[in-house]
């Protein structure tokens, strides 16, 4: 049976005549329909939006706290639901999705508790000078498909802390656990301060150019970042872009071999290596090369590929056929090349289903496009390097500077090269790991701005500064 999902305006659930399609990559299956908005569903929902303003703006913060603590109560009250649905729409196994839905309401909480104080400027017998922050008004968010919810309420989440309403676009690819927590927030949320609006990728343009958003706040590829910047840039909207990565990881050779395979492994294989800080370049010294990429190939081999909703399944499908195909481009140009696999590089295109194997390359050239490029996907290329100076020279050499990753047992080396990386997050012998408090962001051309923590809520408000003559002559 196909579902029909409907979108979240003005605190009703309400459908469109125009649909589209919903598809489950484990077997390429339509699982359910959701409205395709243009510019009258938006037009309705920004208006909604500006509407909820005028009185969410006056809200205390222990108001906004109380909403976003009920938004990640009712997530968790329904996380089984939610992570079922979030596999079967995102292809993810059911533990990474059930890993996305507790990280979505554990994060909503920690940001739930943020606050933006006030700062003296000067404090005399001449002036009082304050700086407060003051929400920017309506914003519009953009998500894509890889974390569609944790992605989704990394831009509600900020923008009800702040002051700010907004209506949100999921992918067209992954809307459908979005839109379900929609309708169960439906009357947690005061009616307009959050909307969620579905269509093609041609609604985003509407959204980035209308008149009435103040803000975009996007995570996205490079490409569409680069779009949105343009768009918005007509009435000067504020921006904060999340971006793209070629994140690498520099491998020491005191490094515990197997230790740090397995790690290697998820940072590159977790979600089929679909996450922007994912590991995407792994440089290992010379003197734990071979012995460090057999074990990883070792591991891998215990690592099953198939339909995340079955048990013991680790790596699930690529998410939509676009990004399959140019997963599958990417591993042909390797074999075109002669770059040797030491483990998978033979896509199956028989059968239904978005699958491609684990593939692990042998030591490519730095020029290769499964190193130059984001592959998105379960390709993990491993090369050799010599020397400090030359793999930090290796690792920077990229457009993008999204997040970066040092293996060693020495951690104060780790943190001396760790400081020459040109990304806005290293870690030291772990990855993926996220804090709500901390900014993320990237450099380069990964991103503009910054999400989560104080740094990342500024991004939704204005400063404002008041000042004050105390010895006027009035
Ligand atoms: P995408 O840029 O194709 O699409 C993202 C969203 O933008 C979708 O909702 C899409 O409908 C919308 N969109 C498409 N064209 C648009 C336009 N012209 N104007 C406005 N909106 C438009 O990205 P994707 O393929 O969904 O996601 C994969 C990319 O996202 C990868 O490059 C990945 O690295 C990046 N990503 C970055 C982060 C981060 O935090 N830095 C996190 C996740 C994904």
């Amino acid at each position: 049976m196909v579902d029909a999902y409907k979108n979240l305006i003005d605190g009703e659930m309400v459908g469109t005549a125009a649909t589209l399609d919903v598809i489950n990559p484990a077997n390429e299956q339509v699982i359910a329909t959701v409205p395709a908005c243009g510019k009258e569903e938006l037009d309705r929902a920004v208006a909604a939006a500006r509407r909820a303003f005028k009185t969410w703006r006056k809200t205390t913060p222990e108001e906004r706290t109380k909403v976003v603590q009920a938004i990640a109560g009712v997530i968790k009250d329904n996380a089984d639901e939610l992570y079922r649905l979030l596999t079967t729409e995102q292809g993810k196994p059911h533990i990474q999705a059930q890993q996305e839905i507790m990280m979505t309401t554990a994060f909503a909480s920690a940001q739930s508790t943020l606050t933006l104080d006030d700062v003296i400027n000067q404090d005399d017998d001449v002036r009082l000078s304050r700086t407060r922050r003051v929400p920017v008004g309506v914003v519009g968010g953009i998500v894509p498909w890889n974390f569609p919810v944790a992605m989704a309420f990394q831009k509600i989440v900020p923008a009800l802390i702040s002051g700010c309403t907004i209506v949100l676009k999921p992918s067209p690819f992954t809307p459908l656990t979005t839109l379900r927590i929609g309708e169960l927030i439906k009357d947690v949320v005061p009616a307009g301060t959050v909307n969620i609006i579905t269509g093609e990728d041609s609604l985003g343009p509407l959204i980035t150019s209308h008149p009435d958003i103040n803000k975009i706040t996007f995570t996205g590829s490079t490409a569409t970042g680069k779009k949105i910047m343009e768009g918005a840039s007509a009435d000067l909207k504020r921006i904060t872009l999340e971006l793209g990565g070629n994140d690498a990881s520099i491998v020491l050779p005191d490094a515990d071999v197997e230790k740090v395979a397995e790690q290697l492994f998820w940072s590159s294989f977790s979600n089929a290596g679909q996450i922007c800080v994912a590991a995407k370049r792994i440089y290992i010294h010379e003197d734990i090369y071979d012995d460090l990429s057999k074990a990883i190939a070792d591991y891998s081999k215990n690592v099953a590929v198939g339909d995340g909703s079955q048990q013991g399944t680790g790596v699930g499908p690529i998410q939509n056929k676009k990004q399959f195909d140019r997963v599958c481009e990417l591993i042909q140009d390797a074999k075109d090349n002669g770059y040797k696999f030491l483990v998978g590089g033979d896509v199956d295109p028989s059968g239904s289903g978005y699958y491609v194997p684990i593939s692990i390359l042998d030591n490519p050239p730095e020029d290769a496009r499964i190193v130059a490029e984001e592959q998105f996907g379960p390709v993990m290329p491993l090369m050799k390097f010599s020397t400090i100076d030359e793999v930090i020279e290796r690792a920077n050499n990229s457009d993008y500077g999204l997040a970066g990753a040092v293996w060693t047992k020495d951690t104060e080396k780790g943190v001396e090269i760790a400081e020459q990386l040109e990304t806005g997050t290293v870690w030291v012998n772990e990855f993926l790991n996220l804090s709500p408090f901390a900014p993320f962001g990237g450099h380069k051309q990964s991103g503009f701005g910054a999400e989560y923590g104080v740094e990342g809520l500024k991004e939704f408000t204005y400063s404002q500064v008041i000042t004050v003559k105390r010895d006027a002559l009035v």
